[in-house]
């Protein structure tokens, strides 16, 4: 059967600027089997080069066509809803390219877009302007809403809580683009020509990427090596197919049977648990998740 992967950065292949052991097995595994992935961020600072070179440094290999961001997303929706159009951008290169090459200009007057990225260089004088300019009529689009950035020192705020500042002062409330907006997520389907059903979404939190997966009917697994521990699930009123420790645990299901998909493989070698989920390896059992977030 054919079938694709969608697979989250950040907490499922590297922490920062460390690999996730494993990840690099994982990644050769999947290309040495041609199967079509794609590797998401919401964080749209960078450009797909950029990050597929800081990939390559610590070890894992990927191309710049495997990298999809929320970047891309935003610029190509864009360019759908306005051709040719231009955005007042508060954001770094990765957005700012992806918007030129989606056929946008950036401007710094009567903008149609406010554009919101994530940036360490965001002041005073750009909020304001993105406050003006949204109060006049450009349409406030955020690239994401992750309220913060995990770093090696702690947190750094995110795209989304610029965003909030800017929808208080306006009164306005963004579109965002980013995970777990569908707009992102069915665009990277489809960059893999695949279908809902063969698709299968890989990542480390429950409220951007099991939640969009869930949402598009895509196949779902949760790696604990990230932001999510097992007895977070609880919390959730949705759940992942499957549960497993980190993307280590899918390097054997696919070297032996590179034809058939991970949620196929992960069936077999598991019992189905009541809750939906099903754990892998030295994954902890779960509770009855959906029972228990329910009632
Ligand atoms: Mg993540």
């Amino acid at each position: 059967m054919r079938h694709g992967y969608l697979i989250d950065m950040d907490g499922v292949l590297c922490r920062g600027r460390e690999m996730i052991p494993g990840a690099d097995a994982f990644i050769r595994a999947l290309r040495q089997a041609h199967i079509p992935f794609l590797l998401l961020t919401n964080n749209s600072q960078r450009s797909r080069r950029d990050i597929a070179t800081m990939l390559q440094r610590i070890g894992i290999p990927v191309l710049e066509e495997h990298i999809f961001t929320s970047a891309i997303a935003t610029a190509r929706f864009l360019a759908r809803m306005k051709p040719g159009g231009t955005a007042y951008v508060i954001g770094e290169g990765g957005l700012t390219t992806a918007l030129h090459i989606n056929g946008f200009a950036i401007v710094d007057h009567a903008p149609d877009f406010v554009v919101v990225g994530e940036g360490r260089t965001v002041s005073y004088e750009q909020l304001e302007q993105a406050v003006s300019f949204v109060t006049a009529g450009a349409r406030l689009i955020a690239t994401n809403l992750d309220p913060n950035c995990p770093t090696e020192s702690g947190l750094r705020p995110g795209c989304g809580a610029i965003v909030a500042l800017l929808e208080k002062a306006t009164g306005r409330q963004a579109f965002s683009v980013g995970k777990p907006s569908p707009v992102m997520l069915r665009a990277a389907r489809k960059e893999l020509n695949l279908r809902t059903e063969e698709t299968c979404i890989i990542g480390d939190t429950m409220a951007t990427d099991i939640l969009g997966g869930v949402q598009l009917g895509f196949h779902s697994i949760l790696v604990l090596s990230g932001s999510t521990r097992a007895e977070d699930l609880e919390q959730y009123a949705f759940c992942p197919d499957f549960v497993v420790d980190s993307v280590a645990d899918l390097v054997e299901p696919l070297l032996r049977q590179p034809d058939t998909p991970l949620w196929r493989s992960l069936s077999v070698s598991s019992p189905a648990i009541p809750s939906g989920s099903q754990v892998q390896s030295g994954g902890t059992a779960l509770p009855s998740v959906q029972k228990q977030a329910i009632s």
